[in-house]
């Protein structure tokens, strides 16, 4: 009987820890793919004109999960060596804290919780386990370690210099390799749990661009899929008005259209939509209207198109293409950028080394050149230089 006990015993630990090596692994396969394997081949003049840009994305999700960044993955969609390769000079690594079981676009409550067992099973410590605040940190923290572990490629950006610097170095083509810097984002500000001083907190981990809400509605106000729809409430206020104090970008993806309308009421420096799709090309609730791409252009910002089906209607090169000219077109191309959602529970066209095939498909569709460093980089640094803090 003992012996019995004894074996059974290791059997449960062996599928826990096979459980633990290959859950997430799996979990991952499945949950972040690409239509069509790499590599992705474009044209000389693409490439050519692709070299030169300075490539900015503003939203990517690889921190949810427990892959290390600096080793080049066949699966999932962004990680250093791969962002080298696509060319990308500035990426957006969001901190996602929650979602809701059974997450859609058209209603979500904030009862249930998917990331709690997520950090359990990639055995993320204790302290993530039942605070939000604290997962935003870890997941700051794991890309500090990439930092420093990257011998000088992989750098974290968080003030001005920091961005003078890294263009500086990337227009210097004999450097190699290039460095690639990072900006830490938060996925919806219930990582806050209710409290304004944890801002300061994520200032100094060096977050410095935070969506307001994410799949639910929060304490700072309605989400686009949450049940009420709501604006931002007197809480959301002074969080916005902390944010502009600090220099830290406010960032309206996922926001409920009134959230959306409140923030522009009050803003006093240029907003961003990470990751969208425009209504006016691909009609859904995840979608922002004309007349908000059009405020938001107003205040100086800038619009991130996303590469998944319903931001823009397809899973292919042409429809994120087709999506971007539609937003220049209503917001101008001073507006417009790019949003991956990469690693974000989405399926796209390409994972990030084929990045390129966006400024193909520009430039096969006619776009000026000009317009095109814009969309591809351009803007996202013009906003950084303009809203970073100096120091
Ligand atoms: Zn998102």
């Amino acid at each position: 009987m003992r012996k019995l006990l004894g074996v059974v015993a290791c059997v449960v630990v062996l599928v826990v820890l096979i459980g633990l090596t290959f859950g997430p692994r799996l979990l991952e396969q499945s949950t972040n793919k690409v239509l069509e394997p790499p590599p992705y081949p474009i044209g000389e003049a693409a490439h050519k004109l692709h070299t030169q840009l300075f490539v900015a994305d503003l939203h990517a999700d690889p921190l949810l999960w427990n892959r290390d960044l600096l080793q080049e993955s066949s699966y999932g969609h962004v990680d250093i060596p791969r962002l080298r390769r696509g060319g990308i000079a500035l990426q957006v690594f969001d901190a996602v804290t929650k979602t809701p079981r059974g997450q859609n676009y058209d209603g979500n409550t904030a009862d249930t919780d998917n990331i709690t067992a997520l950090a359990i099973a990639q055995l993320w410590p204790a302290r993530t386990w039942n605070s939000l605040a604290q997962r935003a940190l870890y997941e700051a923290e794991k890309l500090h370690d990439v930092a420093a572990r990257s011998n000088g490629t992989f750098r974290i950006i968080r003030t001005k210099s920091d961005l003078n610097q890294l263009e500086l170095e990337r227009q210097d083509k004999t450097k190699h390799p290039p460095v690639t810097g990072g900006l830490l984002g938060i996925e919806g500000l219930h990582a806050l749990e209710g409290d304004l001083h944890n801002l300061d907190v994520f200032y100094e981990a060096g977050f410095r661009i935070m969506g307001l809400t994410h799949f639910f509605d929060n304490e700072i106000g309605g989400s686009a899929h949450g049940t009420t729809r709501g604006g931002l409430s007197e809480f959301g206020r002074s969080v916005v008005r902390r944010m502009e104090g600090r220099n830290i970008l406010v960032d309206l993806a996922h926001a409920s259209p009134q959230v959306i309308d409140d923030v522009l009421a009050m803003a006093t420096r240029p907003l961003v939509v990470s990751h969208t799709g425009a209504k006016g090309n691909c009609d859904n609730v995840r979608n922002i209207s004309d007349d908000h791409l059009r405020r938001i252009a107003a205040t100086g910002g800038v619009v991130g198109i996303g590469y998944w089906d319903a931001a823009v209607c397809d899973v292919s090169v042409s429809a994120i293409v087709r999506a971007i000219q539609y937003a220049a077109n209503v917001a101008g191309a001073e507006h417009v950028g790019l949003g991956s959602d990469f690693d974000g529970a989405t399926t796209t066209p390409f994972d990030t080394t084929g990045v390129a095939q966006i400024t193909e498909g520009l430039l096969v569709a006619g776009v000026a050149e000009d317009d095109i460093a814009k969309i591809m980089g351009g803007n996202v640094l013009r906003v950084l230089r303009e809203t970073l803090p100096d120091h």
